[in-house]
């Protein structure tokens, strides 16, 4: 951001001096409870905080209850009010095993089944079409939520019931209204009953008389909330200012379902409609939502209150609707002449925010190229939230971040920081047209959602930071990533239906993002990149502030694909995707050339590690396939059009013309297709040698494509190790990051393995020749002016080298981390890029002084990064009672850990060699006490602390759990059953692997033979 205006408060609204009105739009609707009302509502928030109390009671301190009298006696409440928090054994609301796709009613269904089949969808006879939402949150007080809320319906079938979602919000009854909309005034609509269906988070007013097809209502109603530290629905986030003192904000997340926490509504993608929302805030804060101010105006009778009035939106889904209210400073800017645009964070942290102000209006302006449709908004605003239970969340025209994905200080922050905040706001700002101008109807479709803004998020990236080279990454983070998951039986197609707030929690995966990324990706190289940006924005233009499918997408890229030729005027994109969406897994290729080489048979099966004996999957995998390959003579890695389409008929096809036996044959060039590729030996023996011979003439990214591809073959036992490890042969000559993080990465899984077994010193030789090299190359000196990726490179080398134990890394680490002790003040002693394993590792050679030296410094770190840093360094420790202690502090308030960064400490603990059963053994004990803490399952947990099992004694330990936690897992459920496939995997791979890596190595003269007498 040029120019950077350094401003805090600044609100553009002044104070006219009249009283609010609610704007008469048009008919009375909004008009005419006010008078009556708005009067009502802050004199019964007085009795409303009084049933806060009691339904609150265990959350607020005794210092605050006691300031609170009651005005009035307590009106009793209906019998079936919604719960206000979860219960607290996490017991979850309803069975696993959702399917509500299959019906749904055109009205409420006045009894409530909580029997298996029950459907949590809303009835689809009423259609919202505007929301006016009033809160006043005492973001300073008890942490209450006055709020009030006028809905406007249209009837599509008659039906005499009004059904919509609440969660954890206390209504009056009395306060409920339903009249007529628009110009038929009439008198209100009796309502006969209020139920509350907690199980499906349904509020239902059963009328006295039917609503008519066709004609508006508007329902209107007083509710009571609160500031729950949960991190979803409305929710408190704390931090302290620059003199020690706390302050607190309030902010908002709702996707997937918890904008019913925040206020009653339709709380379903496709039912979208325009929000008018009034913030009150006290004159000292300031509020932020979707849309500008419109006016701020006094509340009536509320001495030093103001209400932020803001425009009305777009039409919009629940869960993109978003309210912050605080004391945090901005950064203006324009991303052009019709967007203006801010960041915002604490006052002492503002400076930070700076790259994300410089990025994100260039990234935003260059999306509207792209997709070639105007950003709809007259502002965007960016927020460093300190609690965020997510990375971001893509709230139409306020994106929240947690900090570490927003904010970046020079000086502290890595390279990999900085990446990872362009690559966050790309995504959320990809978001703004792929999610919010245009919605998935339903979040069976999520991934369509998530697959393309983590694709377009490197285009992103690439436009502002084009040095980068991210679209080579891209393999490297998602493709390669995602294959490691989508291997396992236990995977699931990306686009699954679900139900149940816990169903569509489980989809949030590595599934949606990275497979969805990776499927796009393939998707914009076969068709090429105008046919595809064509269809792209021509479907983003016919479903504009509506809902789609992803059958709509490939239509209209399929449409534009037969006119631009690109794809055969039989073949469509739909009957090709629905390959890759439909079914889980991917294809492994194997390519078998005939003796004089010149011709090949290809054929297609699913990549799995390891193929269960007694799997009941009968599913018959084939995919349409887009092949690409070039030869020895051609050696041409940039043609990335399908060459040849392998039907989803066809287990096998013969490939003519290609060259003779003593020239190699590659296929998925730049790896755009979501495949894996096998060879015949011959083919492999001829790869290897060029490898070893000129290992430039294979483009990089294929590099580590044969690499990868090569090792997790081996892997599931379709080549030998000796194959695989010959490829490695080479690396000593490699320089590029992308095929040397693809080695190392892949070794991890060997390390991993062996860590806990005899011959684990033989491979930490074999290791560390392999690494030793590299780290020397790049030295332990770092400097920030290197290309990125060598930053990267250096980076990796030194965390591994000081991982195996090169003494000459560890003595490094610890003589920074010494000179760092003996300057406490000096944070500029250790390189950011250094400074996680130069941490990790003085911590893990120190004692309990390195220790206490990291905590304070991670208490006193004004910047998120390196509060992360240390966090993660802490769990290194080799004192088994400090990371017992650290574990503990990670779940109890108060202890100086977030609750958002609690996965950390615990994945930091788990993946100490040393640390790896106390975490297990925690996640045993507490599961319970967890969930309750988070309010939810937190599937993340699981997979830490089961990293690398591999005997039947850790499998026997994962089935128990499973047992016991059975009826309370939640969205862990598949997590669990991915593990105990890992784990199942593992067993068998040490079986089959374990003894002849030992034997290689031995006869390879890694052996670390002890002398018997
Ligand atoms: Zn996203």
């Amino acid at each position: 951001m040029s120019g950077s205006s350094r401003e805090v408060l600044a609100m553009e609204t002044s104070h006219p001096d009249h009283v609010i009105s609610f704007g008469k739009k048009k008919g009375c609707y909004v008009s005419r409870c006010v008078a009556a009302l708005l009067g009502v509502f802050f004199l019964s928030g007085m009795v409303a905080t009084g049933l806060l109390v009691y339904y609150y009671a265990p959350h607020i301190r005794d210092s605050q209850r006691e300031s609170l009298v009651l005005q009035k006696p307590v009106v009793p409440l209906h019998k079936s009010l919604p719960a206000p928090t979860r219960r607290p054994s996490g017991a979850p609301t309803t069975p696993e095993s959702l399917r509500p796709e299959a019906q749904r009613p055109t009205t409420s269904a006045a009894a409530a089944p909580t029997t298996q089949a029950l459907d949590v969808r809303l009835p689809t006879s009423l259609r919202p079409l505007h929301y006016l939402v009033k809160l006043q949150p005492f973001i300073n007080g008890n942490f209450s939520i006055l709020g009030y809320m006028e809905l406007e319906l249209e009837v599509l079938e008659p039906t005499s019931n009004i059904t919509l979602h609440i969660a954890d919000i206390i209504t009056h009854n009395d306060t409920v209204t339903v009249a007529a909309s628009g110009d038929q005034v009439g008198p209100s609509i009796r309502i006969k009953m209020h139920q509350y269906d907690h199980d499906r988070q349904f509020y239902i007013a059963h009328l006295g008389q039917q609503l008519e097809k066709g004609k508006k209502y508007v329902l209107s109603m007083e509710f009571l909330g609160y500031l729950n530290d949960q991190l979803r629905g409305f929710y408190r986030s704390t931090y302290k200012d620059e003199d020690g003192s706390d302050k607190m904000l309030a902010v908002t997340q709702f996707q997937a379902t918890d904008a019913r926490r925040a206020f009653p509504c339709f709380d379903e993608p496709e039912m979208k409609a325009t929000f008018e929302v009034f913030l009150a805030r006290e004159e000292n804060m300031s509020s932020i939502s979707n849309m500008p101010i419109k006016e701020t105006l006094p509340v009536e009778n509320q001495e030093g209150w103001v209400w932020d009035h803001y425009d009305r939106s777009v039409p919009m889904s629940t869960y993109l609707v978003a309210f912050v209210v605080s004391d945090f400073a901005n950064l203006k800017s324009r991303a052009n002449e019709n967007t203006f645009f801010r960041v915002w964070a604490r006052e002492s942290a503002i400076q930070q925010a700076e790259y994300a102000g410089q990025v994100g209006p260039l990234i935003l302006n260059h999306f509207e190229k792209y997709f070639s449709v105007p950003y709809p908004l007259p502002k965007q605003d960016m927020i460093a939230i300190p609690d965020f239970s997510a990375g971001a969340m893509e709230n139409w025209g306020l994106i929240t971040y947690r900090e570490t994905a927003m904010l970046y200080d020079p000086v502290v922050s890595a390279a990999s920081n900085k990446q990872y905040v362009v690559a966050v706001v790309a995504h959320e700002l990809a978001h703004q047209w792929f999610g919010n101008i245009v919605t998935p109807s339903w979040w069976t479709d999520l991934w369509l959602n998530e697959g393309f803004a983590s694709y377009v998020e490197y285009i992103g990236i690439n436009h502002v930071e084009p040095k980068w080279q991210v679209m080579e990454q891209f393999v490297l983070r998602e493709v390669q990533e995602v294959f490691g998951l989508d291997c396992l039986e236990s995977s699931h197609p990306i686009s699954i239906p679900v139900g149940h707030p816990d169903e569509i929690g489980q989809i949030f995966d590595r599934i949606s993002y990275g497979k969805g990324a990776s499927i796009i990706r393939m998707m914009n190289h076969f068709l090429t990149e105008v046919t595809f940006r064509r269809g792209l924005s021509n479907y983003l233009d016919a479903f504009k502030y509506s809902t789609a499918e992803q059958d709509d997408l490939w239509e209209y890229l399929t449409v534009v694909a037969h006119q631009d030729g690109t794809l055969p005027p039989d073949l469509t994109v739909k009957m090709i995707m629905d390959t890759w969406t439909l079914q889980m897994g991917y294809p492994v290729i194997k390519v078998a050339r005939n003796p004089d080489g010149t011709s090949a048979v290809i054929s297609q099966e699913r990549f799995l590690l390891v193929r269960s004996e007694n799997s009941t999957d009968t599913h018959d995998y084939k995919w349409w396939v887009p092949l690409t390959y070039t030869t020895e003579g051609e050696a041409d890695f940039n043609q990335t059009q399908a060459m040849v389409w392998m039907k989803d008929s066809e287990e096998q096809i013969t490939l003519p013309s290609l060259p003779p036996k003593d020239q190699w044959v590659i296929f998925n060039l730049q790896e755009t297709g979501y495949y894996r590729v096998n060879y015949d030996d011959h083919n492999w023996n001829l790869l290897i040698r060029q490898l070893r011979n000129d290992h430039e003439v294979i483009s990089t990214i294929n590099r580590a494509q044969i690499i990868d591809d090569a090792m997790n073959l081996a892997k599931a036992g379709q080549i030998t190790y000796e194959t695989a490890l010959s490829v490695y042969t080479y690396l000593a000559k490699e320089t590029e990051y992308v095929p040397l993080a693809a080695a190392i990465n892949n070794l991890g899984y060997l390390r991993s393995m062996f860590v806990r077994a005899g011959g684990y010193g033989s491979l930490r030789s074999y290791l560390l020749d392999i690494l030793v090299p590299l780290y020397e190359s790049v030295g332990f000196e770092d400097s920030p002016d290197d290309p990125l990726l060598d930053q990267y490179k250096r980076t990796k080398a030194l965390s591994w080298a000081c991982l195996l134990g090169h003494q000459h890394c560890l003595d490094s680490a610890s003589a920074l981390y010494r000179t760092w002790m003996a300057n406490p003040k000096n944070d500029s002693i250790i390189s950011p890029n250094l400074k996680s394993t130069v941490y990790c590792r003085a911590i893990a050679e120190g004692g309990e002084a390195e220790w206490d030296f990291a905590w304070h410094k991670y208490l006193k770190s004004n910047v998120g990064a390196e509060k992360s840093r240390l966090l993660s360094a802490l769990g290194c420790t080799n004192e088994i009672w400090i990371l017992s202690r650290y574990l503990e502090m990670a779940f109890t308030s108060d202890s100086g850990i977030r609750k958002q960064d609690a996965y950390r400490v615990f994945g930091a603990v788990a993946k100490n060699v040393v640390g790896r059963p106390l975490a297990w053994n925690y996640l045993q004990n507490e599961w319970d006490k967890i969930y309750e803490f988070y309010g939810k399952a937190k599937p993340h947990f699981i997979k830490y602390a089961t990293g690398g099992f591999n005997t039947e004694q850790h499998l026997k330990e994962v089935e128990h759990f499973r047992k016991e936690h059975e009826d309370h897992l939640g969205s862990a459920s598949r997590t669990v059953e991915q593990v105990i496939e890992r784990t199942k995997n593992n067993i068998a791979w040490m079986k089959t692997n374990y003894d002849v890596i030992v034997k290689w190595l031995d006869a390879n003269g890694y052996a670390t033979k002890l002398s018997t007498a």
